[in-house]
C-alpha cells in the first residue's frame, strides 16, 4: 500500500512538471517586445551629422556611423526606463534598426554598455535596411520580417515605417514621439516633419501634429508613447 502511494506521488509529481515545462511562451504571457533604434533609444543626430560619417558621394557611411555612437550620441532615457520596467517584468528586449549592418557589433556594444545588459549582433540586435522597389524607385521597410522571424509582441520605433512594418507583422506598433531636435532631418510625410512637410507636400501641419499628439494616436492608428509633448 505504502509502495503504491509512492508511486502514485512520483507519477503527479512528474506529470505536474511536465505540464508546466510544456507551457509556451504565450501561455505564460510573457513578451518578445522590440526597439527601433535612432531616435527611439538612441539619439544619434549628431553621429550623423558628423563631417566623417559622410562618404565621398555625400551618401551616409553606415560603417563609420555603427563605430562611432559611443562618441556623439545619447541614450534616450524615458525610452531606457520603458525597457528597464519591461525587463523588471521578465519580457524579453529586441533591437530592430534600418542601419545596415556595417561594424554592428559597435552598436551592440554601445547598447550594452548604455544599458548595462548583453545585446549582441543578430542576436538581440538585428539590422534590416531598407529596399528600393525596382518599379517605383521609392524604398520600403523590411523590419516586418524580422519582426515575424523574433515572433515580436510590441514594437516601439519613432518612424512611420517602423508602424507600418509593424502593421504588415500582425503586431502592435507604438509611436515615439522624436526629439525636436531631430524632427527637421527627415523625410517628408513623416509624422513629425512639420517643418519642411508643406514645402515637399506633407499632410502634417503644426497644427495637426499638435492635435495627434494631445489624442495620443498617429496617422497609422498606433497609439503613442508620450516622451516629448506638445508646447
Ligand atoms: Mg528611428
Amino acid at each position: 500500500m505504502k509502495t503504491r502511494l509512492i508511486i502514485i506521488a512520483v507519477v503527479v509529481l512528474f506529470g505536474g512538471c511536465k505540464q508546466q515545462s510544456n507551457f509556451s511562451q504565450l501561455e505564460l504571457g510573457k513578451m518578445r517586445v522590440g526597439f527601433d533604434v535612432d531616435d527611439t533609444i538612441v539619439f544619434s543626430k549628431f553621429t550623423f551629422e558628423h563631417e566623417k560619417a559622410i562618404d565621398n558621394e555625400g551618401r551616409t557611411d553606415y560603417g563609420w556611423v555603427n563605430q562611432h555612437d559611443g562618441e556623439y550620441s545619447t541614450i534616450i532615457k524615458p525610452i531606457k526606463q520603458l525597457i528597464y520596467f519591461l525587463r523588471d517584468q521578465g519580457h524579453e528586449i529586441y533591437f530592430v534598426t534600418s542601419r545596415p549592418g556595417e561594424n554592428g557589433k559597435f552598436l551592440a556594444d554601445f547598447l550594452s554598455d548604455s544599458l548595462g545588459f548583453l545585446i549582441r549582433k543578430d542576436i538581440e540586435l538585428f539590422f534590416s535596411p531598407k529596399i528600393k522597389d525596382p518599379i517605383t524607385g521609392k524604398r520600403f521597410t523590411t523590419k516586418h520580417g524580422i519582426m515575424k522571424k523574433l515572433k515580436l509582441n510590441l514594437y516601439y520605433g519613432d518612424s512611420d515605417t517602423d508602424m507600418i512594418a509593424a502593421t504588415i507583422a500582425g503586431i502592435r506598433g507604438v509611436r515615439v514621439v522624436r526629439d525636436p531636435q531631430s524632427i527637421e532631418s527627415y523625410s517628408s510625410n513623416y509624422f513629425g516633419d512639420i517643418q519642411m512637410a508643406q514645402q515637399k507636400g506633407g499632410m502634417i501641419t503644426p497644427e495637426i501634429y499638435k492635435d495627434f499628439l494631445r489624442a495620443g494616436v498617429g496617422p497609422y492608428g498606433e497609439t503613442i508613447y508620450p516622451i516629448f509633448q506638445p508646447e
